[in-house]
């Protein structure tokens, strides 16, 4: 029987669920009794789209052109990502910061009807001329895949034309899946294919990827990278601020390991299966709980696991006294955590150092990993609400509105608009990971839990969009089995 490849679609993966509204009780028991449904939303405000996730983990690769095969609209919310990484130049000390090389090849009405190869063709065209990268990743979106653009095909052609440029298809069609986290794969997956090509290649002794998406401050690379050092790894940090040269030493590690729970941890299964690279995939290091296993996984994997105890009892010495001080600024404080997946749940494991009580979890995806966490939750929290959305504000806010936090974690935009003390987890900006990062991020919380004038303020003239009707409803009622 011919081998199944994964297709980089996340949903494909069988018991992962994303759409669901319970408890973190009923979650814990239902995925045991194989009884959660994959539902869906009879109505739903907005989806992040996969293609922006593809793009934004390659974003920063140095001599790259990044062309949207796709309507213009579609790189709208790469906003975001652009942002971080002009600010992460700035953090690496670049002088002259540069915007990603972004061409989009503006699909309209009459490339439906007679197909868009053309305006892709001169995209690349334009890109070689204007840039003369090393790299050009084409991405794909739901008008191209809809209208059967081979984007493969026209790549490949491309190539002959272009030789001293690597042109990479990237299948990130949005419409193929509800979870983001599927245009990380769908990167991956290209780079594989194309940039790597299963070549087997002599290995450096000690080197180990680190792989890491865009929202990973420098900060915390700067102290993932000391963290392995001090196990004697010698870090490849991928794709993040990377290059041509790097993704090719690749195959070259003795390992690899993830800073996210859902970035690249299909690639680094490819990886064992193509180059025999062993991987840890634990956790996100966040909060001393989740720090302690992300570092014991890959100290495991190099056969540093006595060395790695030996650190971590230092760092507990040194760090635990500073996180008994923030303890006192914030024990017994309600939460409510929204975040992706992998830092949703090591936010919520994070809170449990600071002696908080979570009473709502808000994260796009419910899987066996998933799992895991919720049971380890469940030990330390009374029952707290689970909220599985891709977005989905007008669930959050009403779920805000009963629940009455004394403090929010995760992306804060609406939540500051009620007037809750927020902080941001998915801070690319400053730290947030590691023994360090704890003390940075727990501070943070209390700080803002302190002064909460300017979120108060915010409240008294930001409307958001809903009836007050809404308030007074089940969050979950447009959750359809
Ligand atoms: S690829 Fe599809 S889902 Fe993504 S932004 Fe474009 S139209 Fe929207």
């Amino acid at each position: 029987m011919a081998e199944v490849k994964y297709s980089g679609v996340r949903e494909s993966k069988p018991g992962r669920v994303n759409d669901l509204g319970t408890t973190g009780k009923k979650a814990e028991e239902d995925f045991k009794k194989g009884c959660l449904k994959r539902a869906d939303r009879s109505f739903a405000q907005g989806l992040q789209c996969q293609q922006i996730n593809s793009m934004a983990a390659l974003m920063s690769l140095e001599d790259s052109v990044f062309i949207s095969h796709s309507p213009q609209g579609c790189v709208g919310c790469a906003i975001m990502a652009i942002d971080m990484y002009r600010v992460g130049q700035a953090h690496r000390g670049i002088k002259n910061i540069e915007n990603p090389r972004i061409i989009v090849t503006n699909l309209d009405q009459k490339s439906v009807v007679f197909g868009g190869e053309q305006k892709l063709r001169e995209a690349v065209k334009k890109a070689v001329t204007r840039y003369t990268p090393k790299m050009i990743f084409v991405y794909a979106s739901c008008a191209s895949g809809i209208i059967g653009d081979d984007i493969d095909a026209i790549c490949e052609d491309l190539s002959d034309e272009y030789p001293d440029q690597l042109i990479v298809p990237i299948h990130c069609e949005g419409f193929k899946s509800k979870i983001c986290a599927s245009g990380f794969d769908a990167a991956f997956i290209s780079i594989n294919k194309y940039i790597l090509k299963k070549e087997k290649k002599e290995k450096i002794p000690g080197l180990v990827n680190l792989f890491a998406p865009t929202t990973v401050s420098f900060a915390d690379q700067k102290e993932m990278e000391r963290m392995m050092s001090l196990i004697g790894a010698q870090v490849n940090y991928i794709p993040f601020y990377s290059s041509l040269e790097k993704i090719r030493r690749i195959p070259q590690a003795e390992a690899s390991t993830s800073i996210c729970k859902v970035f690249a941890d299909e690639f680094m299964k490819e990886l064992e299966e193509d180059y025999g690279i062993p991987y840890s995939h634990t956790v996100m290091p966040i909060g001393i709980r989740n720090t302690d296993i992300w570092y014991r996984g890959i100290a495991k994997v190099i056969g540093k696991e006595k060395e790695v105890e030996e650190i971590i009892e230092k760092e507990h010495l040194r760090i635990e006294p500073l996180v008994a001080e923030i303890r006192k600024r914030l024990e017994g404080k309600r939460v409510f955590i929204c975040g992706g997946t992998g830092r949703s749940f090591a936010a919520a494991a994070l809170i449990d150092d600071f002696g908080m009580q979570l009473v709502g979890l808000e994260t796009p995806t419910y899987d066996g990993d998933a799992q895991a966490d919720v049971e380890y939750l469940n030990n330390i929290h009374k029952d707290y609400v689970i909220d599985i959305a891709n977005m989905q504000p007008f669930e959050q806010v009403n779920l805000l509105n009963k629940l009455k936090p004394d403090a929010f974690i995760g992306v804060p935009q609406w939540a500051a608009q009620l007037g809750y003390p927020t902080t941001h987890v998915l801070d690319g900006k400053r730290p947030t990971m590691g023994y360090d990062g704890l003390l940075y991020l727990g501070r943070k919380i209390a700080d803002q839990l302190e002064n909460p004038g300017f979120n108060v303020k915010l409240s008294k003239h930001a409307k958001l969009p809903y009836r007050d009707s809404w308030y007074n409803e089940d969050a979950f009622k447009y959750i359809i089995d």
